[in-house]
Order: structure tokens, then C-alpha cells, then sequence
């Protein structure tokens, strides 16, 4: 059987860059592998939408979000979380494992934190020193308004810290353009690539803080890959191979545009959520994002059981909901290297099986309304 991957990482990797994979290892302080960071450095620019150098660390996308942390804040420093999920959950963990001060904006499961709310807290702690953000929350699939979330941290001396794990790359984000001052990502995701690395952006405003924060990292201390990136090298060493595959992801992405792949997986998500409605079917989040549609387990339905029936039957790797949502929610992935037909293959898979185990359900129904969305009928 043919194994198809949709889980909201890690994602399909490219054909190309699977081949780049297969060569030999190189030395990575020669010329050509800071020819190499240098090169990806630059596209990466391009897909964060920063002016700002964008580092590359040979972790999962978490230690990028410890950098950021562990680089920017000083303990018992003042913090906003806004937090809608698991990977708000992840920021809260690290942040307490640092001696951050927490204030905690929350909203439950598959609900997005508002912008009134984050207005609402910078007005009432003007001493925190950062607000900690989610832009794709992977495990409810709600996105955040960070471009709202951006104006209002911009006005105050906080900065805004941003997750954008699985998001950067799947839906729009422009870091520079949105006030973004620390923006973190892992290879992936969105990114085509396989997992171990992590990329992060920060802005002016996030160095004249982490300037006068005291150094209390040593790999994750985000001033050694500044140093070592303006000569396009890095302070230890690097997943090189993997940073030389990474390029030709990026690559693929220069040569689609970012917003024309912004919109492909907004059209893509779109039809994906049509199809699901029509199969009588509800989207968990209120308000979804273009990098993963995650679907509500019908009542009377095993969601577990359904997933192990769509993978072990046809191939189709969909991720069960984490923690309390295990059983609850079905996630399904269109971010990165993967295309409409694919989608509507997991659209048809889904309703095969739950066919099979009695669901009532016009067989076609959402593979018709996905075809109809996606034609804009
Ligand atoms: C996957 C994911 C993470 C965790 O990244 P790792 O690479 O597993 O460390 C964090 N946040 C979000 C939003 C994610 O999707």
C-alpha cells in the first residue's frame, strides 16, 4: 500500500529534496556550506517576510521557541500568554521552566484568543515585557489575527513572541509588516523538509531587549547565531545535510511566489472544509487555518478506531487529537508539499470508511462539495 502522510508534521517531503538527501556529507565550515547557509538565510527572509537576518538551529521547532525564551527574558520577568491550545501549552512550559512571570490570557479548545483580549491584557499589566502568541494552534487548527495581535503589542515596550510553527509557510504571515519581533519555525511543518531544524527572526526591538537581558543560555543563546551568521556560519555545528536539502525546499517556494502559495492553501483549505460540512461533518476551530483542517469526531463514532481504519485500509496517516482531545478530533494536513488531489483522496478515504462503519452519509457528498468549492461553483 501505498502510505500517504498527513498529519500536521511531519509533512511530504519533495522528490528533489529527497534526492539532495541522499548525498554525501560535507564539511560544514568549508566555502560552499557558508555559500549554503548563506543562500538559505536569504529565503528564508523571504518566506518569514523580514528584512531581519533569520537563524537556522539544528533543533525541533521547540528549541527555537526556547532560544527565544531563554534569549529575551530574565527571571521573574512579566509575561502575556495567550494560549488556545497544546502549543500555547508548550510556550507556558518553557516559560515556566525559565522563571517567567505568567499571565495568562486562555480561551478553551478549537476558540481563538481575540485581539479585544490581548487589548485588554497589555492595557491592564503595561509591565510585561513580551506577549507569547500562537499563529497556526496545530492542535485545535484555529489561527490567530497576528497582524491585529501585532498593532497592539507594537504601541506598547513588549514584544511580541510568536510560534508560527506550522503556520509560517501555510498562511499569510509578514513578521516585518505585523510587528513580529520574535517569530520561530521548525523545518517540518509548512517547510518540506524532514524535522531538525529550527528558524528564527527577530527584530530590531527584540534585540535592544535581548541586549539587555543577561546571558543565560549557551546553545540556545540567540546573540552566538547572530555573531556567527554575519559570516554566514554557525556557533556549533550544524544538521548540514539537512540545511543543504532545506535550500531546495525554498527553492520551490521562491519559484511559486509566497503568496501564490498563501492562496493555494487557502483554496485547498477551503474546499477541504466544504467537503467535511457536506459530509455532515464539523470543523473544530472556530476560526480555521489554510495549514490543517481538524474535523469533530461525530457522536457514536470510534475517532480513534476511524484513524487506525484509514491508514491501515488505504494508507491514509491522519493525527488523533492530543491529550483531552484524543478520540475527539480528527487533524488533517494540506500544508507544504501537498496538492488538491491528494486532499480530496483523504476527503473520499474518510468518508469510505466511515461508510464502513455505518455513518450516514451521501457517498460522494464531500468529495462533490470539495470539487465544487475548489472550482468556485
Ligand atoms: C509542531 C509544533 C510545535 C512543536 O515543534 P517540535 O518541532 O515538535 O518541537 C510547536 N508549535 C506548533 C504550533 C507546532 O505545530
Amino acid at each position: 500500500m501505498k502510505p500517504r502522510l498527513f498529519t500536521p508534521g511531519p509533512t511530504p517531503v519533495p522528490e528533489e529534496t529527497l534526492l539532495e538527501l541522499a548525498k554525501p556529507v560535507g564539511y560544514h565550515r568549508s566555502p560552499e556550506a557558508k555559500a549554503i547557509l548563506a543562500e538559505v538565510s536569504e529565503d528564508l527572509k523571504y518566506v518569514f517576510q523580514t528584512a531581519n537576518p533569520v537563524f537556522t538551529l539544528t533543533s525541533s521547532g521547540t528549541g527555537g521557541m526556547e532560544a527565544a525564551v531563554a534569549s529575551a527574558l530574565a527571571p521573574g520577568e512579566k509575561v502575556i500568554l495567550c494560549t488556545a491550545g497544546r502549543w500555547g501549552e508548550r510556550w507556558r512550559g518553557i516559560l515556566k521552566a525559565h522563571g517567567a512571570n505568567v499571565v495568562a490570557v486562555e480561551v478553551p479548545y478549537g476558540k481563538a484568543v481575540t485581539p479585544d483580549m490581548v487589548q485588554a491584557a497589555v492595557a491592564q499589566h503595561p509591565d510585561a515585557r513580551a506577549v507569547f502568541a500562537t499563529l497556526s494552534e496545530t492542535s485545535t487548527g484555529v489561527g490567530h489575527d497576528l497582524e491585529a495581535f501585532g498593532k497592539i503589542v507594537a504601541k506598547t515596550d513588549a514584544l511580541l513572541i510568536v510560534d508560527g510553527i506550522s503556520g509560517l509557510g501555510a498562511m499569510e504571515c509578514r513578521v516585518d509588516a505585523w510587528h513580529i519581533d520574535v517569530c520561530v519555525t521548525g523545518s517540518q511543518k509548512a517547510l518540506m523538509l524532514p524535522p531538525g531544524l529550527a528558524f528564527v527572526s527577530v527584530s530590531e526591538k527584540g534585540w535592544k531587549k535581548i541586549d539587555a537581558t543577561p546571558v543565560r543560555a549557551f546553545y540556545f543563546d540567540l546573540r552566538r547565531y547572530r555573531k556567527s551568521l554575519a559570516e554566514s556560519d554557525t556557533p556549533f555545528t550544524p544538521a548540514n545535510t539537512l540545511i543543504k536539502a532545506q535550500r531546495v525546499s525554498l527553492k520551490q517556494i521562491r519559484a511559486e511566489g509566497i503568496e501564490n502559495l498563501w492562496a493555494r492553501h487557502a483554496k485547498i483549505a477551503a474546499a477541504c472544509r466544504a467537503g467535511v460540512k457536506a459530509m455532515g461533518l464539523e470543523v473544530f476551530a472556530e476560526r480555521p487555518n489554510n495549514a490543517l483542517t481538524v474535523i469533530t469526531v461525530p457522536a457514536g463514532v470510534d475517532g480513534s478506531g476511524t484513524l487506525k481504519k484509514l491508514e491501515k485500509q488505504y494508507g491514509f496517516k491522519l493525527a488523533d487529537g492530543q491529550d483531552t482531545l484524543k478520540g475527539k478530533i480528527w487533524r488533517l494536513s494540506h500544508m507544504g508539499y501537498t496538492d488538491a488531489f491528494e486532499v480530496l483522496g483523504a476527503v473520499s478515504a474518510l468518508e469510505l470508511v466511515l461508510l464502513e462503519s455505518g455513518f450516514k452519509l451521501d457517498p460522494g457528498s464531500g468529495v462533490a462539495a470539495f470539487q465544487k468549492a475548489y472550482a468556485g461553483k
